[in-house]
């Protein structure tokens, strides 16, 4: 299970590439200093947490150069040792040099990066040249020893190249996340890439099939995160959880936001961490308050759906982008989560109502009956892998 409480560094907004449907770039963005990761130390080292998970997003993270991470892990690590400090970094990995590799590895940074496929694919919608210089980041990550997961955005333009897509992800082995280009509320750069409900749906459903014919050869982390929510009946990622009040992202100068990606819009911002804002303050926040109202808005409108306990109605940011930050309607990808979650519960249904799977299982037992691996299999799988991870 990841850790409850997350928050989210954003070093600058500032990024050297220009992906198509970016929204989140600023290039007069400012870069945060030393200062402020002292300040965010402070500030959460009164609060009573147990766990915190420290994301390096952006932006692009490394941009805050080799200086700043030898200075920000071990002043984070020390300093808040009493909350099992981990980290992460969101990159595209362009400015990653042996010398800051070093670091990340000291610190165990695993690195998400992204990729869209294979590299015409990929530039078509990132820019020429984008391929290339993460690819050469990887290597230098694989080198020092890094964990490297990928980042696969599908836009209404690749949609119709999944096939090709989630085939070159395995063929190179790597691992896949999914991300659809989604709307946002700083700005309309994603419009013509935005994913509609009705393809995300079906993309998640092809991803699960894949998923299930390629067990032990391909990892979907979104279809393993959907699989193991609707098995233990909680969301295991922030867009399936309540995540107010768990979740904040710090910006370059040390405004409080409710997530990354409300990072740069001052009318979202809940505090300053020099201000040392208690939880309470921060919810007592107008965009606090507007978080909790979400919550509370789905309680309600989702009452009678069945998967309400670990769907919680999406991400409350999706959900504000179409009324302008208004609460007046769940996630619109709403459709997209109740097809994928009606599929998941109605195939381990029927493998319940089969009875018990073992076969095509590794360390089975004796064969029961020639089956192909379902939904059980693959969160078998994903235990067991878990298990030998600890
Ligand atoms: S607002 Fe959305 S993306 Fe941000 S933490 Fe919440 S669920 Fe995740
Ligand atoms: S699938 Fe739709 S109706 Fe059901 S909990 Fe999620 S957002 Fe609400």
């Amino acid at each position: 299970m990841k850790n409850p409480f997350h928050i989210m560094l954003i070093p600058t907004l500032g990024c050297p590439a220009r992906c198509s449907y970016c929204w989140s770039s600023d290039p007069a963005s400012p870069r945060m200093s030393i200062e402020t990761v002292e300040e965010v130390v402070a500030w959460l080292s009164n609060l009573e947490k147990e766990r915190v998970t420290f994301t390096f997003h952006g932006g692009e993270p490394l941009l805050a150069g080799a200086e700043f991470y030898k200075s920000a892990l071990p002043m984070i690590s020390e300093g808040l040792s009493h909350m099992k400090p981990e980290f992460a970094m969101q990159s595209n990995l362009w400015l990653l040099t042996p010398e800051i590799a070093r670091i990340l590895a000291e610190y165990h940074v695993p690195l998400g990066t992204s990729i869209d496929g294979p590299e015409e694919l990929c530039d078509t919608q990132r820019g020429e040249g984008y391929f290339r210089k993460t690819m050469q980041g990887y290597e230098i990550a694989r080198q020092h020893g890094l964990r490297v997961s990928f980042i696969c955005t599908f836009t209404s333009r690749s949609f119709s190249e999944r096939e090709k897509i989630v085939r070159f992800f395995m063929e190179n082995g790597f691992t896949l996340k999914l991300h659809p280009a989604l709307p946002s509320l700083r700005n309309a750069n994603p419009e013509p890439w935005v994913l509609s409900p009705d393809d995300y749906g079906e993309l998640l459903v092809y991803l699960l099939d894949f998923s299930l014919e390629n067990l032990g050869k391909m990892e979907i982390m979104n279809i393993n995160d959907l699989c193991k929510c609707v098995f233990i009946r909680h969301g295991t990622v922030c867009t399936f959880v309540d995540c107010m009040g768990s979740t904040f992202a710090i910006g370059p100068d040390g405004a409080i936001y409710p997530c990354y990606r409300f990072v740069g819009m001052p009318e979202y911002v809940m505090g300053y961490v020099h201000d040392r804002p208690a939880l309470d303050d921060l919810a007592a926040s107008p965009i606090g308050k507007r978080m909790q109202e979400f919550k509370e808005y789905v309680d309600t409108s989702c009452a009678a759906c069945a998967h309400i306990k670990y769907c919680r109605g999406g991400c409350p940011y999706n959900a504000m982008v179409p009324y302008g930050g208004d609460i007046q309607g769940v996630d619109p990808y709403c459709r997209a989560y109740a097809r994928i979650f009606d599929e998941i519960c109605g195939r381990l249904d029927s493998e319940m109502e089969d009875g018990p799977v073992f076969d095509m299982m590794p360390f089975s037992g004796p064969r029961r009956r020639e089956q192909k691996p379902g939904v059980m299999s693959l969160i078998r799988t994903q235990a067991m892998k878990d298990r030998m991870l600890r």
